[in-house]
């Protein structure tokens, strides 16, 4: 059968297999864990060249584990990880079966076609393509799929995590989902840009509680929770988290300037250290940039009284932070707390947080282990594109390993432009057959480096 035929009906058959998670259910479930341990199974079954080649261990129903043996290893393990659940749907607002993976107009259209069952797609198929030709990697190639990173990753990646840790297993470097092939995302730079998140930010949800004596609203104390909460937000407001240009960041933007539309705008991004604060102060009113140059707070939910008639016994808010490194979860409680500047508003974490991971320094100089490697396979398949180091904002699977791994590269090998990079966690997600064609060469070049 023709290679991308038989891609295209594995790939289908993955989004058929109903990954999402209930709503209620809770880990032990068997009837929500039947379909993870459904697509453990159609792995095995619609790979078995790579099945017989690579020794296969199931954790759980959210996590299995793949080791490729190498035939010369120098003890440089490399990890690809990929995840098989997926978010819910509301199917009404879909236009078709969102778990039907049909094909419309060059698009394959499911939940999860691009986050992310295309890429674990994409990297069996390359996988199994080397087999069936005899191809045996140098160094040891592990696999680590999960099944439930859209919740937490608890109980597959961080489950993984143990299990290699108490193998001491320590990886060169790791390959994750993450940012794309951007096409006309950035203002004013028409070239499509290959942006391989080197450094994730960490994620902190925090509480601000301010408390009263209830009673009847016909009688209002003079000090009201409420208003006090009120003001501490505006403080909050007024004192952002400092803009600091992160060694990613300066790489990125010197790597930027050459494609700018602009000369005035190249100069600016190539010399942005040098310029400083009037670097920041320019971008600053772009949220998707600001947001690479520092610790961001979100004020997302606010909660008081049940009952217009009634004051309440206290007032809450959520807000939500996406920590920059060297942010940690410790330091910016404490700048919150300092930010807010007042006893009687109770700042804690709302449930747990996590600290930044930080980039391998090399790789914010386009060097370093695995850099050459994703770079070649990227020339490969999408020759003349630019690889340019990228802050991954949104958190992956990948931060459970940082202690486990010499670098990390998030990367999608997907040319996405801004409407279709919508689409991940929206209705009608698709990808186009090009671009599940594209990532399976991708893993393909770059399993065959190692
Ligand atoms: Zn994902």
């Amino acid at each position: 059968m023709d290679t991308n035929k038989a891609m295209v009906e594995h790939f289908q058959e993955a989004i058929r297999i109903k990954t999402d998670w209930p709503k209620g259910a809770r880990a032990g479930d068997a009837v929500a864990e039947a379909p993870l341990l459904r697509f453990q199974d159609f792995l095995a079954a619609a790979y078995p060249h790579f099945n017989k080649d690579a020794e296969r261990t199931v954790l759980s129903p959210y996590s299995v584990v793949y080791r490729w043996s190498g035939s010369a290893p120098s003890g440089n393990p490399i990890l690809i990880l990929a995840h098989y659940d997926v978010v819910p749907v509301e199917q009404e607002k879909w236009t078709v079966d969102p778990f039907g993976a049909e094909i419309k107009d060059g698009y394959i259209y499911g939940r999860g076609s691009l986050d992310m069952k295309s890429i674990l797609v994409g990297v069996m198929e390359g996988a199994e393509a080397l087999c069936v030709q005899g191809f045996r990697p140098r160094e040891d190639v592990w696999f680590a799929f999960g099944g439930d990173e859209e919740r937490s990753g608890l109980l597959g990646a961080y489950r993984a995590v143990q299990w290699f840790t108490g193998q001491k297993i320590h990886f060169s470097w790791i390959l994750d989902e993450g940012t794309p092939i951007a096409v006309d995302m950035i203002k004013g730079i028409r070239e499509p840009l290959a942006l391989f998140g080197i450094e994730e930010k960490g994620y902190l949800s925090m509480d601000l509680v301010v408390r009263q004596k209830p009673g009847h609203a016909s009688q209002p104390p003079a000090v009201q929770a409420v208003a006090v909460l009120g003001a501490a937000l505006a403080r909050l407001v007024k004192k952002p988290f400092p803009f600091t240009l992160s060694a990613t960041m300066e790489e990125f933007f010197a790597s930027l300037a050459p494609h700018a539309a602009s000369k005035g705008m190249g100069w600016v991004m190539a010399h942005a250290r040098f310029l400083g604060n009037i670097f920041f102060k320019a971008v600053a009113g772009t949220p998707s940039i600001a947001a690479m140059l520092h610790t961001t707070v979100a004020m997302t939910q606010l909660f008081g009284s049940a009952a217009d008639n009634v004051m309440p016994s206290e007032a809450r808010a959520v807000i939500n932070l996406r920590l920059l490194s060297p942010w940690t979860v410790e330091t910016a409680l404490d700048f919150v707390r300092r930010a807010v500047a007042d006893d009687r508003v109770e700042a804690g974490v709302h449930l747990e947080g996590f600290d930044p991971v930080p980039a391998n320094p090399e790789h914010a100089l386009r060097r370093g282990p695995g850099w050459q490697i994703m770079e070649n396979a990227l020339q490969k398949v999408f020759p003349g594109i630019p690889a340019l180091p990228f802050l991954m904002v949104a958190t992956t699977d990948s931060r459970h390993y940082k202690r486990l791994a010499g670098g990390i590269f998030r990367f999608n090998p997907f040319k996405l432009n801004s409407r279709e990079l919508s689409l991940i966690h929206g209705h009608d997600e698709r990808i186009s057959l090009e671009n599940l064609y594209g990532a399976a060469g991708f893993y393909r070049n770059v399993l065959e480096q190692l």
